[in-house]
C-alpha cells in the first residue's frame, strides 16, 4: 500500500481548454506517483465518467471536480467545486448553458481578431473543441498554428487578456451563485489561484459569506512567499486548504500533473468535509477507493 503520496486537486482535460483525454491525465497522475487527482474542467463535468474509469484497479483515487467562472467586483474569480456529485440535475443544466454561451463569445473573439486583419477558421477550432467547454487558450492554439503568435502566452499577451484586441469577457456566475451551486450538488466551493485577484483577502472574505470552504493555497503560480501569505490567509478565515498543478497541456510554460500536491493531513480534512457535505446536500455517500 505505502503512505499517502500527494493530491493534485486542479487539472485540465480536452473537456474543457485541456488538450488531453482524462485517462492520458491519469497516466501521468500515476507516473508523478500521486495518490489522488481531480479534474477540474471549465464549466464541464462529462469528462469525469472516463477519469473514474481509467483510475480503476490503479488505486488512484479519483475526484469530480468542476471550475466555475464567478465574478467578484472586477475579477474573475476561479470556484473549483471538489467532490461534486456530477450527475446533480441543477448543476448538469447551467454548466450546459455556460458551455454554449462559451461558443457564442468565440465567435464574437474570432470576429474581433479578423477586423484587425487575424483570420481564424471559427469551425475548424470548434472541431477541435467538441462537446467541450470553448475557451481562450483554444483561440491561443489557433493563432499559434496560424502564425499570430509565437507562442501559447504571447497570443494571450498580445491578444487575448482583458484590454486587448481579441478579449471578450465570458458570461459568469456571481460568487455566491457558484458557491451555492457546487455545495447544492454535495461539492466542497474552493477558491482557486488567489495570486489572480486583485484583492484575494476581500475574494476571501466574500466567499466565506456565501459559505465558502477552502482556498488552493498551493497553486503552480504561487512562490513560496504567497503559499505562505495565503495559507495564514486561510488559516484566518478557518478555511480548508487545496493544491493543484491545474495542468493544460505540455509546452505551454507550467509544470505538469503533480507540480503541486496536498499532504495526508489536509487532503484527509477535504475528504471528511466532503463526506459531510454529500449528506447535508441529500447527494450520495462519496464512495472513494481507498488510496
Ligand atoms: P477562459 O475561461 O476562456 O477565459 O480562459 C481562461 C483560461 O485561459 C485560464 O484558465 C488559463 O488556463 C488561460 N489563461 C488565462 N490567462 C492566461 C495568460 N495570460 N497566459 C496563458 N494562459 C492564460
Ligand atoms: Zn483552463
Ligand atoms: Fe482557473
Ligand atoms: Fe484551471
Amino acid at each position: 500500500m505505502g503512505g499517502f503520496r500527494g493530491a493534485d486537486l486542479h487539472c485540465h482535460s480536452l473537456f474543457s481548454d485541456g488538450v488531453e483525454r482524462p485517462a492520458d491525465l491519469v497516466k501521468r497522475a500515476l507516473d508523478a506517483g500521486l495518490s489522488a487527482l481531480a479534474l477540474s474542467d471549465h464549466d464541464a463535468v462529462h469528462g469525469l465518467p472516463e477519469l473514474e474509469a481509467a483510475a480503476k484497479g490503479t488505486g488512484l483515487v479519483t475526484v469530480a471536480g468542476a471550475e466555475l467562472s464567478a465574478r467578484c467586483d472586477g475579477d474573475d474569480v476561479h470556484v473549483l467545486g471538489l467532490f461534486i456529485d456530477p450527475g446533480e440535475p441543477e448543476l448538469v443544466a447551467k454548466l450546459a448553458a455556460m458551455r454554449e454561451a462559451r461558443d457564442h463569445r468565440a465567435e464574437a473573439m474570432v470576429v474581433k481578431l479578423a477586423a484587425i486583419g487575424l483570420p481564424l477558421d471559427l469551425s475548424k477550432i470548434r472541431e477541435v473543441v467538441g462537446d467541450g467547454a470553448f475557451g481562450r487558450p483554444h483561440v491561443a492554439r489557433a493563432m499559434v498554428a496560424a502564425g499570430y503568435a509565437k507562442d501559447f502566452g504571447d497570443a494571450f499577451d498580445r491578444f487575448l487578456t482583458r484590454g486587448k484586441p481579441g478579449y471578450v469577457p465570458k458570461p459568469k456566475w456571481t460568487l455566491p451563485e457558484a458557491i451555492s451551486a457546487v455545495r447544492r450538488a454535495g461539492g466542497l466551493a474552493v477558491v482557486a489561484h488567489p495570486v489572480w485577484y486583485t484583492d484575494p483577502e476581500k475574494v476571501v472574505a466574500q466567499g466565506c459569506e456565501a459559505g465558502l470552504d477552502g482556498l488552493e493555497t498551493l497553486h503552480v503560480d504561487h512562490n513560496s512567499a504567497k503559499e505562505g501569505e495565503f495559507t495564514r490567509l486561510a488559516a484566518r478565515f478557518r478555511l480548508l486548504v487545496s493544491a493543484g498543478s491545474d495542468f493544460h497541456a505540455p509546452g505551454e510554460g507550467r509544470p505538469g500533473v503533480g507540480a503541486r500536491r496536498l499532504p495526508e493531513e489536509p487532503w484527509n480534512l477535504l475528504v471528511a468535509a466532503a463526506a459531510k457535505r454529500r449528506e447535508e446536500a441529500g447527494r450520495p455517500p462519496l464512495g472513494l477507493s481507498p488510496a
